[in-house]
């Protein structure tokens, strides 16, 4: 997906990289309404992968229930390197925890979710949209307009 932001030129996603717990998931729950939206951002040809330390063990399941990919990272560090070899100019990340501060400097656009498990200061820091919810998060990448109007200077 291209997005043409005014007096801040092009902006390409090409894939979407989600954290899973206090992100797509509160206290283990996938949170309902995320599957729906991610079969339309999927239907505009982004990519979805799932990065996560797998705290609760239970990543490999919930990706699979999502029909989406599943990347263990241990670290921010792992985070950020398998960022790295997926274009990371061309990725929007969603996440809520100090693991995610190392991918949000890579990525070329970073969404924090402030939810129930709560949002780490320097996650908060590192990114460029802070929203109330994964729901939200995901609706901006659906609505475009809404992404560019809050992007645009
Ligand atoms: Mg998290």
């Amino acid at each position: 997906m291209k997005l043409q932001i005014p007096g801040d030129g092009e902006l390409e996603l090409k894939t979407l990289i989600l954290d899973l717990n206090g992100t797509i998931t509160v206290r283990g729950k996938l949170i309902e309404g995320v599957q729906e939206r991610l079969g339309l951002i999927k239907d505009k040809g982004l990519e979805i992968f799932l990065f996560s330390g797998d705290t609760r063990g239970t990543a490999a399941n919930i990706a699979q229930q999502l029909g989406i990919e599943i990347k263990i990272a241990l670290n921010g560090e792992d985070k950020q390197k398998i960022a790295e070899g997926l274009e990371p100019a061309t990725c929007v990340a969603i996440g809520n925890g100090l693991i995610d501060v190392p991918l949000f400097q890579k990525v070329g656009l970073a969404i924090a979710v402030l939810q129930a498990e709560g949002l780490h200061r320097e996650c908060l820091e590192a990114a460029d949209i802070i929203v109330p919810s994964i729901l939200d998060a995901l609706d901006l990448l659906i609505d475009e307009p809404s992404l560019i109007a809050t992007l645009r200077p």
